[in-house]
């Protein structure tokens, strides 16, 4: 045997938490139900993390829920500005 009498190994332990957190709620009308009715904005935040410590964030989205119809969408920063004014 070349590599001695030790052989050390090393590994992660790596994974993927998502976190969502409701942000805030605004009525507005619903794109799906058509209803005006309370539209809750969710940011959700994907980390990364290693042995169970959360590192980096890979992703970050807001979603707005109807919660007259649960009709579910991806909105951008602009769209969530116009729905908080
Ligand atoms: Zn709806």
């Amino acid at each position: 045997m070349s590599s001695g009498p030790y052989r050390e190994e090393m590994f992660f332990l790596f994974g993927l938490t998502t976190r969502e957190h409701l942000q805030s709620t605004r009525s507005a009308s619903c794109r799906y139900c058509g209803r005006f009715a309370p539209q809750q904005v969710i940011q959700r935040r994907t980390k990364i993390s290693v042995f169970f410590i959360p590192l980096l964030t890979v992703n970050k989205t807001r979603l707005q829920v109807c919660t007259n119809c649960g009709g579910t969408s991806r909105i951008n920063g602009a769209e969530e500005r116009a729905l908080v004014r």
